[in-house]
């Protein structure tokens, strides 16, 4: 066996975690046959759907007849502004405290069938446009220090509507993630004096065998360290903290390289890729200028539409393992086209 073939760790320097990765266990060559599912028989519009344009939500309120993108806030939100006055403890043992916030959904278009990879370019980047204004507005609350947008896709991810939509939870703390990535950010800095994401991607762009896709403003690639089979990291090629940071043309830049990533992992397996991504942006607080916008693409599935990775036995208890190296990832996504395999057949 190659040493290159070795069990080994690798460290992830956002959140300072480690993954176990074992390519040798995928020594065999790939077993190429990829079960296919029932073709998804969506259709445009459902009467039955809470997201559709003109249809009813919970109790009386009833969708305007959107044209575009449309924003609302969630029915049964998990967070509510008035939970500021939560009696918490504070005592080493049992600490809590109370988590005002606030939960929106943002639906992508009116169509009941069309998912990311299926709209326009500037459809994509009207919906980038509205994470942008809520970003801007929720921010404008003081007692708002952090906005997480993210889209669960798929049944496989527990999405409970299949209209494409994502949801932006603002709270008033720092979630553990963006804690993690903040800390780390801004130690980097301190002790490399530079961007730890921008110095990243000058040499992801050299060593270039983990990268996807690209343009002038973004880049999308397989991270070193990532934990997911097809995990992919979206960086700007700037300093940027937030979506409000970014001009037109790099919010046109991003929708672009969105359509065509999107692309791919649908034509990866022929099948409307599940996934949980969303972005990073600087929270605010004292010193978040170390934080570099960027997305963050969790799939689950391994080898086909019905075999996804599980985190279970060794990675509850232990830590995170995969046998697909990312740089064997990274080409099977860089060979999937860029033409969604739906058009293709028309
Ligand atoms: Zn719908
Ligand atoms: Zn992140």
């Amino acid at each position: 066996m190659e040493t290159r073939q070795y069990p080994h760790r690798r460290f992830n320097p956002l959140t300072g975690e480690w993954v176990l990765v074992s390519p040798h266990r995928l020594l065999r060559p790939w077993q190429g046959k990829v079960e296919r599912l029932p073709e998804d028989q969506r259709p445009r519009y459902d009467p039955d759907c809470y997201l559709c344009p003109g249809n009813t939500r919970a109790g009386p309120v009833r969708n305007p007849a959107y044209q575009s993108t449309f924003v609302f806030d969630n029915d049964f939100p998990a967070l509510l502004p008035e939970a500021a006055t939560f009696p918490g403890e504070s005592s080493a043992l049992f600490r809590s405290e109370g988590e005002p916030g606030r939960c929106q959904v943002v639906c992508f278009s009116p169509r009941h069938d069309l998912s990311l990879p299926e709209l326009s370019v500037s459809q994509i980047a009207a919906v980038i446009g509205a994470w942008t204004e809520q970003t801007r507005l929720l921010l404008e609350d003081p007692g708002i220090a952090h906005v997480q947008i993210f889209e669960n896709k798929g049944e496989l991810m527990g999405c409970s509507n299949p209209h494409p939509h994502s949801q932006i939870w603002a709270t008033c703390h720092l979630p553990n993630e963006v804690q993690k990535e903040l800390d780390h950010q801004r130690a980097y800095r301190e002790r490399h004096g530079s961007s730890l994401l921008l110095g990243y991607l000058a040499q992801e762009q050299q060593r270039s065998e983990r990268i996807v896709c690209a343009n002038q403003h973004f880049t999308a690639l397989v991270p070193y360290w990532a934990v997911w089979p097809f995990e992919t990291l979206v960086l700007p090629h700037r300093a940027a903290g937030r979506l409000t940071d970014l001009n037109d043309k790099e919010i046109d830049a991003l929708a672009d390289l969105l359509k065509r990533l999107t692309t791919r992992y649908d034509n990866l397996f022929q099948c409307s890729f599940p996934y949980s991504m969303g972005f990073h942006q600087a929270p605010r607080t004292e010193d978040a200028g170390d934080f570099q916008l960027h997305m963050h693409f969790f799939p689950p599935l391994l080898r086909s539409p019905v075999v996804r990775k599980f985190m279970v036995g060794f990675e509850m208890l232990g830590m995170p393992q995969r046998d697909l190296t990312p740089e064997q990832a990274a080409d099977r996504l860089r060979e999937s086209s860029e033409v969604h395999y739906k058009e293709d057949r028309r």
